[in-house]
């Protein structure tokens, strides 16, 4: 027990611990059935400029579980990841999006829509991964210019120069790539102009802290700054006051992503929000 053993020395016997083990292979077995079954769903959060245009949107995946409802990435992402599944869930996502996006394109109101995917380490790195994303492409139909592929900075630090190969091959193809929770890594300058970039995306914590944290204001300027000087778009997520809107936009943000504006939603959802902005 935690006396003798301490934290974080488990006996593998442990009752507990067991029961841990078991839950775990239970929802890795349901996550395969889920993926067989077809039931997960990319949902889509809008993004918006500062005069309240539709811009984007991000996929965010979604589990609609037969007995457990609709299930956000906190309840499967961490065991899909260790299980090696997280490809085939990016996969899955990544189709249904350019599915939507050609669709979409096909629209006057979406000419200048792009649409945000995250892509997982497991995914990047990946040997077939560049064909495979091209494949996807070329199967919808979708515009590579109207995808944009969401990384995380910790990814890079796996293997920078496989990831900087990678992100050139594709965006020879026009593909477009964001930083994603940018702030919590460790990027310089220096390694940031290598990569073939178009957008940050601030961190929800740092906005989530405004107004009235100024070590939050302080990164978000920095951050902002940077964006200028590599001309690079920038984004806030997890916008949920028109304060934190508008002081974001005081200090340069452009874009804006967050329950203020709008939930993640099914596509027939953010349709109809893009069609009631457009007609107020
Ligand atoms: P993320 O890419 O940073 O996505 C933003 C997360 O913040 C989403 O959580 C979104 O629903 C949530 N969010 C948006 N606006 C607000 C807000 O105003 N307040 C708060 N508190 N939260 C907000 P979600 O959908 O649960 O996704 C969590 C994470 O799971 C994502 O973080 C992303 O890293 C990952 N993820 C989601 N879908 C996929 C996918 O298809 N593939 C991969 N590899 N990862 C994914
Ligand atoms: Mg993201
Ligand atoms: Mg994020
Ligand atoms: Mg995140």
């Amino acid at each position: 027990d935690a006396k003798n053993g301490g934290k974080g020395k488990l006996r593998f016997f442990d009752p507990q611990m067991q029961e841990v083990v078991a839950r775990r292979l239970r929802l890795e077995e349901d996550i395969l059935r889920g993926l067989e079954a077809g039931e997960f769903r990319a949902h889509f959060q809008p993004q918006f400029d500062y005069q309240g245009n539709m811009v984007g949107a991000e996929a965010l995946v979604r589990w609609y579980h037969p007995e457990r409802g609709i299930l956000a990435p906190g309840a499967f992402m961490a065991v899909a990841d260790e299980a090696g599944l997280m490809n085939r869930i990016d996969r899955m996502v990544l189709a249904q999006s350019c599915r939507q996006m050609a669709a979409w394109a096909r629209q006057p109101a979406f000419s200048d829509f792009t649409l945000s995917v995250n892509i997982s380490a497991a995914r990047l790195y990946q040997a077939e991964f560049i064909e495979d994303v091209l494949g996807i492409f070329r199967q919808t139909g979708v515009n590579p210019a109207a995808i944009k592929l969401e990384i995380t900075e910790s990814m890079l630090l796996d293997d920078m120069a496989t990831a900087i190969t990678r992100m050139q091959a594709l965006k020879r193809h026009g593909v477009r790539f964001a930083i994603d929770d940018f702030g919590t890594g460790y990027s310089s300058l220096l390694y940031l102009q290598q990569l073939p970039l178009d957008q940050l995306k601030i961190d929800q914590s740092f906005v989530r802290a405004l107004p009235g944290d100024d070590n939050s204001l302080s990164i978000i300027k920095a951050i902002v700054a940077m964006a200028h000087s590599l001309k690079l778009e920038v984004i806030a997520e997890g916008v949920e006051t028109d304060a934190q809107r508008q002081l974001l936009h005081l200090h340069g943000c452009q874009h804006y992503q967050g329950y203020l504006l709008s939930r993640p939603e099914p596509a027939e959802v953010v349709e109809a929000q893009l069609g009631r902005r457009l007609c107020s």
